[in-house]
């Protein structure tokens, strides 16, 4: 089976020269200590570790471009911009030469009272960046999660230090939201696989549906429906008259639910209720801002505005953990005032605007500012979208959901009736382990297949990404749909 176009293999891609074809005995036993060592030691994130053990782990050594290799010598094209963070390609000259060069002038120092060089300086770009003008102010932490965690907690005292604004505690958010792992952003979550054990421990918030049209909620289809799935935003604000502190989603995507891409009206729809109500709007912009849908951010798509947005993943390109939350001028003001009136935001990490990652970001965002990179990035897309399109056709292939370099394919076992595979065959696992059999890496969420390369990806590469995949769903489609475990 091939997929309808040529593409060339891995090893003639990859920009790694050919392995030793003898490795030297001290590197096969360096390699056996770490296998070892990787099994008896490591606890790893979303892994159940019990399976982990048995299996033969890849451990990765090094970068290039769009690639990794493994200490094995194996190549993999980097399918998923390793989770969603890499931007310019591993190794890219101008980063390194600035994280280098930071530091041979520091590599922390705090935030809590001096600032640093790199911080200003990216403050500044991500002000003039920033998808709305009332954006003007910029607050550091190191991952998605306290991004948003900062996010929903500025809202929060905002409505309690504003002038009639102490009955504002709610936050609405959608079914099959992620907003990262810290207890803040886990109670404004929606995925129930990930959060449901700590129900006891979160705070209460009000759902609302999520847009997934594949499987719509409220059984429309998309277009032609009248976006019926944010009657339930709306009706969420309705229960709580002049109660809510803000609406939270992910704007265009709801990625980690399943890259659940949904149209820009249903965006703009949610905002407009947001203010029609006088609520803040939260954007969390972690895993869509910096070119990867098209536009530098996904709000953009709509024309939304939001008045607090959470940035992290691509913020520095992957090189360093390194995220922001941006706030309008009226949100910072409303946090003025004498030490005694104790209205100070009381939040920050030892790492907060560490230099290092601050410079890794500026060398990043200047990448971005002749308007080419983004050109690139769209005209890519459109190559990425006619591969797609010949997978569409595939009879396990439900659903094929692209927004710019994003895509998400979701296997079923019929397309009729959009029945999912037994979950016990792990369809999802099962298609990326023989993917990356053929140096492709790419993760699955349960059944959908991400494909998120990095925005440096070649048409070569995207030829190989997408024809490996759609070559193993073809494969593997019927066996799985068989109940066969391979
Ligand atoms: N928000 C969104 C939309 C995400 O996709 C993620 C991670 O995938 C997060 C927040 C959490 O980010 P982090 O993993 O950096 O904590």
């Amino acid at each position: 089976m091939t997929a309808p176009y040529p593409y060339r293999p891995a090893a003639e891609l990859s920009p790694f020269p050919p392995a030793d074809p003898v490795p030297t005995a001290g590197r096969v036993e360096r390699r056996r200590q770490l296998v070892d060592d990787d099994r008896s030691c490591l606890w790893k994130p979303f892994t159940q570790m019990q399976a982990y053990q048995d299996a033969e782990p890849v451990i990765l050594e090094e970068g290039q471009g769009c690639w990794l290799r493994d200490v094995h010598d194996r190549v993999y094209l980097d399918g998923n911009a390793s989770l969603w963070v890499n931007l310019h390609g591993h190794r890219r000259r101008e980063i390194d030469r600035a994280v280098a060069s930071q530091l041979e002038r520091i590599a922390h120092c705090t935030l809590l009272g001096p600032s640093n060089v790199p911080a200003i300086e990216l403050a500044r770009t991500l002000v003039e960046l920033a998808p709305s003008p009332r954006l003007t102010r910029v607050f550091y932490s190191d991952s998605g999660s306290t991004a948003v965690e900062i996010a929903v907690k500025m809202a929060f005292q905002y409505w309690q230090q504003a002038d009639g604004g102490g009955e504002r505690t709610v936050f609405v958010r959608l079914d099959n939201a992620y907003h990262g792992d810290t207890i803040g952003s886990v109670s404004v979550g929606g995925i129930d696989l990930f959060h449901g054990v700590y129900g006891p421990l979160l705070f209460q918030t009000e759902r609302a549906h999520s847009p997934y049209c594949y499987r719509c909620p409220v059984g429309r289809s998309y277009p032609g429906c009248d976006l019926e799935c944010t009657d339930s935003i709306r009706e969420a604000f309705e229960r709580n008259p002049g109660k809510v502190a803000a609406l939270i989603v992910e704007p265009l995507m709801q990625g980690a639910a399943g890259v659940l891409i949904y149209p820009p009206e249903v965006l703009a729809r949610a905002a407009e209720i947001a203010r029609e109500h006088g609520a803040l709007l939260i954007a969390d912009e972690v895993a869509t801002g910096f070119g990867r849908t098209g536009e530098l951010f996904a709000c953009q798509h709509a024309g939304v505005e939001p008045d607090l947005m959470a940035v992290a993943k691509g913020l520095s390109a992957g090189y360093l953990p390194l995220a922001a939350t941006l706030a309008t001028e009226a949100i910072y003001q409303g946090f003025l005032g004498e030490h005694t009136e104790y209205k100070t935001f009381f939040h920050g990490h030892s790492y907060t605007g560490n230099p290092l990652a601050c410079a890794a970001a500026v060398a990043n965002l200047s990448l971005f500012e002749d308007g080419t990179l983004m050109e690139d990035v769209r005209r890519k897309a459109a190559h990425f979208g006619r591969r797609l399109a010949a997978m569409a056709d595939l009879p396990h292939v439900g659903d094929v959901r692209q927004l710019g370099l994003i895509a998400g394919i979701e296997v079923v076992k019929g397309r009729d009736g959009k029945v999912p595979f037994d979950p016990t065959l792990q369809a999802g696992n099962t298609i990326c382990a023989a993917v990356r059999e053929r140096g492709v890496m790419v993760r699955p969420l349960g059944d959908v297949l991400v494909l998120m390369p990095p925005l440096a990806v070649s048409d070569d590469e995207l030829d190989l990404l997408c024809g490996v995949v759609h070559e193993t769903i073809e494969a593997l489609g019927p066996r799985l749909a068989r109940g066969e475990r391979s």
